[in-house]
């Protein structure tokens, strides 16, 4: 087994929290809007419903982060393609030169706004797909547009965004009998195989119906793999290299590891510092902050003030 290296040795500005913890990326979450309605959804960032950043206001969150120290951006919501602005933000984000610009989509609109995103900057795309099945995914997602989300996935890949990761999340009696599929079509298209365990949501009985032991896959995983690589401050996620393809094993449920080597800072649509994805009442603004003009010195104590709110949740 070999480890991940996230980050060059000569870098010598990165930020730690109290736990000995590097923030290596910052998740900003630009939207609570969906135009899907999946059966599953945690609703990332869907606190508050007060006025979305705009384009500069999260230059500036941003500014401020990779003044710190923090070396990537993903974008997330919601769905962050149906900000009208997506492409605006990616260029302004880009000018900061991160070392890694990415999005997590649902990929409806991926053939619309590929060619543009890449050409803004836009490094990697992560995209749910949790089937192959067009009924299943109809189930799921509540859409009926399967083939549209394939077909916006291979025209990013023809574009030569690479990587490119599949978000799967693994569910009982759902999609579990779909994983050597899911991982046929991504070795053939040169995509990264994702497993999401389920998170418990707001949906009653949801987890409890569809809750996947995703650990089980581990060892039959670990027989086929020729290689074997821990992602450390991935939150110790594993990823297995099987034939001519890859897939990801991710665990938001086992807090002890996701938690004890989690390095990422969470920023909600309105402009709020979440600390921890499993947490919903810590969290800092710093959107009043920049509407008060603060200055750049200001917002950098505030962003550490969320740093430093940061705790493991199996601590909580
Ligand atoms: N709309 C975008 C999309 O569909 O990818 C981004 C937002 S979505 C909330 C981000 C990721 O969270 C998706 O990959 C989704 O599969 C995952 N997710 C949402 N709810 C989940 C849950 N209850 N358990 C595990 N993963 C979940």
């Amino acid at each position: 087994m070999i480890n991940d290296k996230i980050w060059d040795s000569h870098d010598d500005e990165l930020i730690f929290d109290s736990f000995n913890r590097p923030i290596i990326s910052i998740r900003i979450s630009l939207t609570n809007g969906c135009n899907f309605d999946c059966i599953y959804c945690h609703h990332d960032g869907m606190l508050l419903s007060e006025s979305e950043m705009n384009s500069d206001e999260i230059y500036r969150i941003l500014k401020v982060a990779k003044k710190l120290g923090v070396k990537k951006v993903r974008f997330s919501g919601g769905e962050p393609l149906l900000r009208n602005d997506i492409v605006e933000i990616i260029g302004k984000t880009s000018s900061l030169k991160f070392k890694d610009i990415s999005i997590t989509t649902n990929g409806v609109l991926l053939d619309k706004y590929g060619v543009d995103l890449i050409d803004a900057g836009l490094n990697r795309v992560n995209v749910s797909l949790d089937t192959l099945n067009p009924n299943t995914y109809k189930f799921i997602t509540k859409r009926n547009c399967l083939d549209r989300v394939k077909s916006g996935i291979l025209h990013v890949a023809s574009l030569g965004l690479y990587p490119i990761k599949i978000n799967m999340v693994v569910m009982s009696n759902l999609n579990d009998n779909e994983i050597c599929d899911m991982f046929k079509f991504c070795e053939d298209n040169g995509l990264i195989l994702q497993l999401i365990e389920l998170m418990r949501s707001d949906h009653d009985g949801l987890y409890d119906e569809y809750h996947f032991d995703i650990g089980s896959l581990e060892e039959k995983f670990e027989k086929l793999a020729y290689k074997v690589k821990v992602r450390r401050f991935m939150q110790d996620r594993k990823k297995y290299y099987i034939g001519d393809g890859e897939v990801e094993i991710v665990k938001p449920m086992d807090n002890t590891k996701f938690c004890k080597n989690c390095s990422r800072i969470r920023i909600t649509p309105e402009g709020f510092i979440k600390p921890c994805l499993l947490k919903n009442n810590n969290l800092i603004d710093i959107i009043g902050p920049i509407r008060n003009n603060l200055p750049e010195n200001e917002l950098e104590k505030i962003f550490l003030e969320g740093i430093n709110n940061r705790e493991p949740y199996y601590m909580i």
